[in-house]
């Protein structure tokens, strides 16, 4: 029962740049969340393709249209990220086979440091299994173009990295 408790849950990632499989996962979060809190892990000294600042711009872009989403940007553990904003939940998204061993990974360490949070886990939409944020920039990187051709934000972001490489 809900009692007027808001559900909330946090979607951490790197977001370097954001594609249309983290956009699927926040808004079908939001089916079994109050509210989805976009986190953009921002390493101080990594340099990345796009800065944090630019990440958070592409991410806060793509998903404007829906009130019940915030983004915001982090530097510390993802648990502890959690806690602060008084989420309940960790969203992730798996794609391939291969990524449930980091995933199922992190999942045991982080409910070792907070069991109190609950690690969800959500399986990628079949149209969205190819697309990665380390797909775009390889593609970029090798001068490919149109990975991505509705969503503005991710547009843009495809063209910033093909204009980097
Ligand atoms: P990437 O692996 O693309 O660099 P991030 O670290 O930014 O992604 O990922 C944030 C979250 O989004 C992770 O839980 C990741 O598994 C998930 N995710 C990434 N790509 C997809 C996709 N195509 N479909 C569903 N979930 C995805």
């Amino acid at each position: 029962m809900r009692h007027n408790h808001i559900y909330r849950a946090v979607l951490p990632g790197s977001f370097n740049p954001i594609h249309y499989g983290h956009i699927d996962i926040a808004h079908r979060a939001l089916r079994l969340f109050d509210e989805v809190i976009v986190a953009v892990y921002v390493h101080p000294g990594k340099p990345d393709l796009f800065s944090g600042e630019e990440r958070v711009a592409l991410v806060r872009e793509s998903l404007k249209d829906e009130p019940r989403i915030r983004v915001a940007s982090y530097n510390k553990l993802t648990v502890d990220y959690a806690r602060e904003v008084g989420a309940q939940a960790i969203v992730r998204g798996l794609r391939v086979f291969s990524d449930f061993e980091l995933e199922f990974r992190m999942a045991l360490a982080n409910r070792r440091l907070a069991p109190d949070i609950e690690i969800v886990t959500f399986i990628a939409a079949e149209e969205h299994l190819h697309i990665s944020s380390s797909t775009i920039r390889e593609i970029a990187s090798l001068g490919g173009r149109c990975l991505f051709d509705d969503a503005a934000a991710c547009r843009r972001g495809a063209a910033a990295a093909l204009r980097r490489a």
